[in-house]
């Protein structure tokens, strides 16, 4: 058909054509024409209303196109205006003045007194509150979370632990202990009101290394399901002065604010030894830690739900004044095994091992004397893997037999200065 050109569907040559049609002489032909011609012309009717009806959609669809870039546009310029902003000074309150105006000082040096925006809450300020400040007019534009110490944070253990007291062997009576001073205070507060005394404030965990001091924490904050805080002493340690200080009352704050919690701190010789007149300057440093130390367990409520629990390995060379009653009140030790603990903790150790039936676990603790928990956890762990590495499903007392020997002959030179009272450094 050659009508594709003109908006009717009819062109000159379609006229022609008519025209041509018309004159011959027969009516039917003429009018057979006409019929088919008007089909053809319906056709294209179609054709075009289906193309405008996509042209359409397309032209909806390139605007909401341009609305998108549109608003890319204003969100991408807006980024760059925040990005071209002048940094805020940082400040802190010292001092509400009249509602509208606080004393600050800046983090420049001076103090200024200068105006609050309007869009700030006057809950928000008060002394001590760190604030952003703008450059110029050095008003008040907004108020800063309260600073927290990545490192403090880093100490919570966000899942409580998953060691229960079912999993420590052979310490019953410290447990009965620890239940006692740190798990009843903080499920059952009440109980210590009623008879009017005061629970221990701390508890001090003290025994050779690997006996299972940290277990017993753990187990504790997994069974009172509180926040778990762990801290080792040395990390109280800091490089600059008064940052280990800073880090001890940060520390307790955490705690307050999660509380119920269980504060933790191992190695606890690290910051705690006996303090000396002279010293290093590095040495003050560590006394002003302990003294930070000591002014926050005087501050806190023993029946609070805060409670401190430390280890150490050296409680010989603590300083007194951590001993001393409403500090580290209850000292509990925990020792090397005994013959029937060194069974319970590798019957402990070895019930999920596949082991061959009739191994006799009290010759393995006759034949390990003075191992500790570690040891005995080693012990195991090392026979399943001789029984791995001879492709074997079960555990022989023969992998036991070459396990003993292999740990008790690796920790044999710690196992002798431990008992004959060897030098050991703080
Ligand atoms: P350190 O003074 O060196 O910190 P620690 O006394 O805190 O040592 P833990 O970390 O509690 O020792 O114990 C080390 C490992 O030894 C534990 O993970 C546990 O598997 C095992 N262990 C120690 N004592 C026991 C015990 N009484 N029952 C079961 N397992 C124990």
């Amino acid at each position: 058909m050659g009508s594709t050109g003109s908006p009717s569907g009819m062109d000159k040559e379609d006229i022609n054509n008519i025209a041509q049609k018309k004159s011959t002489k027969d009516p039917d032909e003429f009018s057979q024409y006409l019929i088919d011609r008007m089909h053809q012309l319906e056709e294209h009717n179609i054709r075009l209303k289906e193309e405008t009806r996509k042209v359409e959609s397309e032209k909806k669809f390139a605007e909401s196109q341009k609305v998108k870039y549109e608003r890319e546009v204003r969100r991408l310029r807006s980024e760059i205006e925040r990005m071209k902003a002048p940094p805020l000074l940082v400040g802190t309150v010292m001092e509400e003045l009249d509602g509208e105006r606080v004393l600050i000082k800046s983090s420049a040096g001076p103090n200024f007194v200068v105006n609050i925006s309007t869009f700030i809450s006057k809950d928000e300020i008060y002394p001590g509150a760190q604030v952003a400040l703008n450059q110029q007019s050095l008003a008040v534009v907004n108020v800063l979370p309260a600073p927290k110490d990545p490192l403090v944070h880093g100490m919570e253990i966000i899942e409580t632990p998953t060691v229960s007291y079912a999993d420590i062997g052979g310490l019953d009576a410290q447990i009965e202990e620890i239940k006692e001073a740190v798990e009843l205070p903080l499920i059952a507060p009440e109980r210590f009101e009623a008879v009017g005394v005061e629970p221990p404030k701390g508890v001090l965990l003290i025994g050779p290394p690997g006996t299972g001091k940290t277990m017993l924490a753990k187990a504790v904050a997994n069974e009172t399901k509180a926040t778990f805080i762990r801290i080792v002493g040395s990390e109280l340690v800091q490089k600059y002065i008064g940052e280990g200080a800073r880090l001890v009352r940060e520390i307790f704050v955490m705690a307050r604010e999660k509380s119920p919690s269980i504060i933790f701190i191992d190695e606890l010789d690290a910051v705690g030894a006996r303090r000396i007149d002279t010293g290093t300057s590095g040495d003050r440093e560590v006394q002003r830690t302990l003294m930070q130390l000591l002014a926050e367990m005087d501050g806190f409520d023993p029946r609070g739900n805060v409670k401190l629990m430390a280890a150490t390995n050296r409680h010989d060379i603590l300083d007194p004044a951590l001993l001393r009653p409403g500090r580290f009140d209850r000292i509990i030790t925990v020792p090397i095994p005994s013959f029937e603990a060194r069974i319970e903790i590798l019957k402990l150790h070895s019930r999920k091992m596949k082991i061959a039936p009739g191994i006799n676990f009290e010759r393995m603790a006759a034949l390990t004397p003075d191992a500790t928990g570690a040891d005995l956890k080693a012990i195991t762990m090392e026979a399943g893997m001789f029984a791995v590495r001879e492709e074997r499903d079960v555990v022989e007392w023969s992998d036991f037999e070459r396990a003993i020997e292999k740990v008790m002959k690796s920790t044999r030179p710690s196992l002798e200065s431990r008992n004959s009272g060897g030098v050991m450094f703080a």
